[in-house]
């Protein structure tokens, strides 16, 4: 039997987002390794007697640490197959896609990779927030907020002293440090969006500036999973100009 390991891209949540090789690689999989990230809807296109499992990982809530899904990796493609590996967004993007492939790679497992729409890109584009802009944003970053050790991430530190777009990943409950970084630099007014539940039915949307985000996302209680967009673009969001509109007529 061949073994062989599928790391699918599920994209940002809506699972209409996800790829025709995805929707394949679903289909012909004896075995399903999903995330709290991937829609459990996208299950639905398996086979109706094919594994599903869940490997959900959740800041503070952890299911399986990294090498208990690569003995799951082994064990299933061992005794199964093929197996798919479903994981939100792009497996590439924060999503520990590489060591997975790299484990598979090393017990001689075949591998295929199936690229996913990440929620870095899928999000502002549904909110009709472009990433880059002639004359206002010439390129983006996409960061996490914290690296290993907890501490603040050293490229978040340049990024917000560039014009780019930044795209920060699992930051929310950073969003205090990460303001403060740019209030250092005099950057209070830099427009910023919060996207939670992105794509997906629960999805809300707040919009501010650095000097207001975090009591705004903390008054709104925004929970996981979050998406921080800073940059001027963020000034094109139907909802960014409406809020003004509304502050302005309070004033
Ligand atoms: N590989 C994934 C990212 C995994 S890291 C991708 O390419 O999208 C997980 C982080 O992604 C979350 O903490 C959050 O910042 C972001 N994220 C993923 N899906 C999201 C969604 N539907 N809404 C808001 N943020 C999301």
């Amino acid at each position: 039997m061949e073994r062989k390991l599928i790391l699918v891209g599920a994209g940002p949540g809506d699972p209409e987002l996800i790829t025709l090789r995805g929707i394949r690689a679903l289909r012909e999989a004896q075995v399903i390794l999903y995330d709290a990230l991937a829609n459990a809807l996208l299950l639905d296109y398996a086979q109706p007697d094919a594994l599903k499992i869940f490997v959900g990982k959740r800041r503070n809530k952890a299911a399986y640490t990294q090498p208990e899904i690569h003995r799951l990796i082994l064990h299933y493609t061992t005794h199964f197959g093929t197996v798919v590996r479903l994981k939100g967004g792009d497996p590439f993007v924060f999503g520990r896609g590489y060591e997975e492939l790299d484990f598979a790679r090393r017990q001689g497992i075949a591998v295929e990779l199936v690229p996913g729409i990440s929620s870095a890109i899928a999000l502002p584009a549904l909110l009709q927030i472009p990433l880059t802009l002639r004359g206002m944003a010439e390129s983006f970053w996409v960061t996490t907020a914290t690296m290993a050790d907890g501490s603040l991430s050293t490229d978040l530190m340049l990024a917000a002293r560039s014009t780019a777009t930044v795209i920060i990943l699992m930051g929310l409950h950073k969003i205090t440090e990460i303001a403060s970084l740019y209030l250092l630099l005099d950057k209070g007014n830099l427009p910023v969006a919060v996207v939670e539940n992105g794509s997906l039915p629960g999805e809300r949307v707040i919009t501010g500036t650095m000097e207001s985000i975090a009591g705004q996302v903390a008054g709104a209680a925004v929970q996981s999973p979050a998406l921080i967009i800073a940059g001027s673009v963020v000034t094109l969001h139907a909802a960014w100009n409406a809020a003004r509109e509304t502050q302005s007529q309070t004033v």
